[in-house]
């Protein structure tokens, strides 16, 4: 099978064996996997983000320099079955699943140097992690499930009584996907900031209420910010010096909700949140319930991930895009299409 390897931030297409499917595994064709922030960090900090997962302990992130087969937010297609399986999904049904295959130890589909991540034509996933997509999705859309998955996550997290305004700092994916979930609940203003004309475009049109360009307007000196009840804001960028720079704009007793992620040492002032008393909550992922949920909405529409799409690319492609999706751009989400 085709595919492409990422080493020490290297992406090669490279021909190799199709993967076997071992006891409880279903061997699957990988139709559509999102690029995530976390696979452009991979392949642009590797020795950080190895460094950081090895000290993490963290099962879901890079934790080797051999060349990896990247890609965890997919949607695939059941092809056949290894042994001691129940073969519960029909072959040529789509799935999207949790990105773990249940080994031992457990291997981190899309991080792991043993077996293949979304950005190959076969992979193997746990039979009982695979979750049918509802007939009538296409693989695209399905796809988001994963990214979609941590927006919600992220905003059950923030336990929200609806009377908070928000404030979303930075609209790529993560940002794009809080909106989203943001919408399924009754919410205040959201406001969202970000350097990039197109995804300001987005956010809008999937319902911000206020868009800012924080290269000519302060977020924090946003009017809406201290009419409500309360603010809760969502750090969506995860570089250096957010979160001390999130302490120094934010009113006083504001929630702040770290969903990006920040492989660096970072620094902060606990004394500027001290004497606003701000509270700082961190979090990872989702839950199965979640996962469940993100694919059933985008199924059914109430999340509108179509938008989000703003490019794809065939695995000929997936070196030049991590190399434009690397500096500031206008994208959101880009498949990447290992059958076209
Ligand atoms: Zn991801």
């Amino acid at each position: 099978m085709q595919a492409v390897t990422m080493e020490r931030g290297v992406l090669t297409k490279i021909e190799q064996p199709d993967p076997v499917p071992q006891r409880g595994e279903v061997l699957v064709k990988s139709i559509s996997c999102g690029i995530c922030g976390s696979d452009l960090h991979a392949a642009r900090h590797t020795e950080d983000f190895v460094n950081t997962s090895r000290e993490a302990g963290g099962a879901f992130k890079l934790t080797t320099f051999n060349p990896v087969i990247l890609g965890h937010e997919f949607c695939a297609e059941v092809v056949d079955y290894g042994p001691n399986t129940e073969r519960s999904v029909a072959p040529g049904q789509l799935v999207c699943a949790a990105p773990v295959l249940l080994r031992e130890p457990m291997e981190p589909v899309g991080y792991s140097d043993k077996i293949p991540g979304g950005f190959a034509q076969y992979m193997l996933l746990s039979e009982s992690l695979i979750v049918p997509v509802p007939s009538g999705c296409n693989a695209d859309l399905a796809a988001l499930t994963e990214p979609m998955a941590v927006g919600l996550h992220a905003v059950n997290k923030a336990q929200l009584s609806a009377k908070e305004t928000i404030l979303i700092i930075g609209a790529g994916p993560v940002g794009l996907a809080i909106i989203t979930a943001l919408k399924q609940i009754n919410t205040g203003p959201i406001i969202v900031s970000d350097f990039s004309p197109g995804r300001r475009k987005l956010a809008e049109a999937i319902g911000a209420d206020i868009v800012i360009d924080p290269s000519d307007t302060d977020p924090y000196q946003e009017p809406a910010l201290r009419k409500r009840e309360g603010v809760v804001i969502f750090e969506c960028v995860g570089i250096p010096g957010m979160i001390d720079q999130i302490f120094l704009g934010a009113p006083k007793n504001a929630k702040i909700m770290i969903v990006g992620v920040c492989l660096q040492q970072d620094y902060i002032r606990p004394l500027i949140a001290i004497n606003k008393e701000l509270s700082l909550h961190f979090m990872l992922g989702w839950s199965m319930e979640e996962f469940t949920q993100s694919l059933r909405y985008i199924a059914e529409g109430k999340f509108n991930v179509a938008p989000l799409i703003t490019g794809r690319t065939s695995l000929d492609g997936v070196a030049s895009t991590f190399e434009s999706l690397a500096t500031p751009n206008d994208q959101a989400k880009v498949l990447v299409k290992p059958w076209d």
